[in-house]
């Protein structure tokens, strides 16, 4: 078990904006739903609910 930003640090892409590599400190606010497949950088279709957010990854599920 890990926690978001530790996924994120390792993840190879971005959440934020889809790129890899690189400092993404500012990409994305730990409030918001991740933007992009942090193991393929595709876009994610995220759902927002009223409890909080699914992003789903239409290759990785
Ligand atoms: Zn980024
Ligand atoms: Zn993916």
């Amino acid at each position: 078990m890990i926690t978001e930003a530790e996924r994120t640090a390792l993840a190879p892409y971005c959440s934020g904006c889809g790129k890899p590599g690189g400092d993404h400190a500012g990409c994305r606010r730990i409030t918001d739903p991740p933007r992009f497949c942090v193991s393929c950088g595709r876009k994610l279709a995220v759902q927002v609910l009223p409890t909080g957010y699914t992003a789903t990854c239409v290759r990785c599920g």
